[in-house]
C-alpha cells in the first residue's frame, strides 16, 4: 500500500481498507514528496523502488490512497508489472462485496462504470491483467474489458432500473405507518450484523414484505411490541469517492427522512474516533446532523474493561452485535428517542 503526501491521516486507514477488502498487507510506503508526479504520481524513482519492494515480498498488486489518472495507472503498470489499484477502485470494491440488494448491487455497479468509463483509453486498460482479486469483482466484473459504447448503455439501463426501484418504493414509502429507523456507520462497524440480531428472530413471513423489495428494510419489533423499519444504509468511508456519492444519492437521501438514526461504531477500532468522526461529517454534508440519534458502540466483547470510551452520552450503548450483549438497552434507549418523534407521536393516536 502506498500513500503520498499532504494528507494529516495515518496510512492504518489505507491498510484497514485494504485488508477489509480482502487483501494481505505485506508492505507500507509513505511518500513525502512535495511536488505532484502527473506520469508516476509518487515519481519515477519511487515507483521504481516499489517495484523491487514489491518483487522481493511476492506482492500480487500495489494499492494507492488516492485516485490515480489513466496515464498515471498505465505508466505505473507498465514499470511495476502488478495490477495497480487506486483509492475508489479499492473503496468500490468493498462495497461491491457487501451489496446486498438489487439496488444496492446496482449502485455498486453504476459507481464502478463511471469510475472506468473516464479510465478506459484506445488501448483500453485491462483491469483484470493479473487475474482476479480487488477491482475486477462485483457485479461489473463481466464488463470490465468490454468498450465505452458498452458501458455507457449499460449505464443508462442501470440508471433506469434504479428510477424504477425508486419509484416502486416511493409509493411503498409514502404509505408508510411505521417510523424509519436508519443504520448508519463506518464500513465494517458491524451495521448488518446488528440488523440481523435486532430482527431475524422475529420477521415473520408476512414480514417479508419489503424483502423483496429491497433486502436492507426489515420489519423492527420494539421491547413495548410497537413496531418500527430498520433500514440498513450505505457504509461510510474517510474521502467517499464522488463516484458513490452520486450512485448512492437515493439511498443517502433516504437517511433524511428517517425518524431515527441509529449509530454503529466500531469500539475496538485503533482509529474509533477517526472514524465516528467521518460519519457524522457525512450526516453534515447531507444534513441529516439533526435526527434524533442512538449511538450503538460495537464489539465491546473486543475491547478490555480499562477502555474508556471517548464518547459521554445518555444516548451511547455499549454492546456486541455478534453475541446479542446488551440488545435489549439498546432497544430500550431507540423506544425512548423514536417516541419523541413526530412519525411516531403520529403512530400513538388510535
Ligand atoms: P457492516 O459493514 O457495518 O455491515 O459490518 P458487518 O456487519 O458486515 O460486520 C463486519 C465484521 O465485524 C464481521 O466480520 C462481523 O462478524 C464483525 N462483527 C460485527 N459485530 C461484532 C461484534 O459485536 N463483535 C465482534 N467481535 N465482531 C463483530
Amino acid at each position: 500500500i502506498v500513500k503520498n503526501i499532504q494528507d494529516e491521516e495515518s496510512i492504518e486507514e489505507l491498510e484497514l481498507l485494504a485488508k477489509t477488502a480482502g487483501a494481505e498487507v505485506v508492505a507500507k510506503v509513505v511518500q513525502r514528496k512535495t511536488s505532484y508526479d502527473s506520469a508516476f504520481y509518487i515519481g519515477k524513482g519511487k515507483a521504481q523502488e516499489i517495484a523491487e519492494v514489491a518483487k522481493a515480498l511476492e506482492a500480487n498488486a500495489v494499492i494507492f490512497d488516492d485516485d490515480l489518472t489513466p496515464v498515471q495507472i498505465r505508466n505505473l503498470e507498465n514499470l511495476i508489472e502488478l495490477q495497480i489499484i487506486d483509492r475508489t477502485t479499492l473503496i468500490l470494491d468493498i462495497f461491491a462485496q457487501r451489496a446486498k440488494s438489487k439496488e444496492g448491487k446496482i449502485q455498486v455497479e453504476l459507481a464502478q462504470l463511471q469510475h472506468l468509463l473516464p479510465r478506459l483509453t484506445g488501448k483500453g486498460i485491462e483491469l483484470s491483467r493479473f487475474g482476479g482479486g480487488i477491482g475486477t469483482r462485483g457485479p461489473g466484473e463481466t464488463k470490465l474489458e468490454t468498450d465505452k459504447r458498452h458501458i455507457k448503455r449499460r449505464i443508462s439501463y442501470l440508471k433506469k432500473e434504479l428510477q424504477k426501484i425508486k419509484d416502486s418504493r416511493h409509493l411503498l414509502r409514502s404509505a408508510r405507518k411505521f417510523p424509519v429507523i436508519s443504520l448508519v456507520g463506518y464500513t465494517n462497524a458491524g451495521k448488518s450484523t446488528l440488523m440481523n440480531a435486532l430482527t431475524n428472530a422475529k420477521v415473520s413471513s408476512n414480514d417479508r414484505l419489503f424483502d423483496t423489495l429491497d433486502t436492507t428494510t426489515r420489519l423492527l419489533i420494539l421491547p413495548d411490541g410497537r413496531k418500527a423499519l430498520l433500514s440498513d444504509t450505505v457504509g461510510f468511508i474517510r474521502k467517499l469517492p464522488h463516484e458513490i456519492v452520486e450512485a448512492f444519492k437515493a439511498t443517502l437521501e433516504e437517511i433524511k427522512e428517517a425518524d431515527l438514526l441509529l449509530l454503529v461504531a466500531d469500539g475496538s477500532s485503533r482509529n474509533f474516533e477517526e472514524e465516528i468522526n467521518t460519519v457524522f461529517k457525512v450526516l453534515k454534508d447531507i444534513q441529516a446532523d439533526n435526527k434524533p440519534i442512538v449511538i450503538a458502540i460495537n464489539k465491546v466483547d473486543k475491547i478490555n474493561s480499562s477502555f474508556i470510551l471517548p464518547l459521554n452520552s445518555k444516548n451511547t450503548v455499549e454492546i456486541s452485535a455478534l453475541y446479542k450483549k446488551n440488545l435489549d438497552e439498546l432497544l430500550k434507549r431507540i423506544c425512548e428517542n423514536l417516541s419523541k418523534t413526530r412519525k411516531f407521536a403520529e403512530f400513538l393516536i388510535p
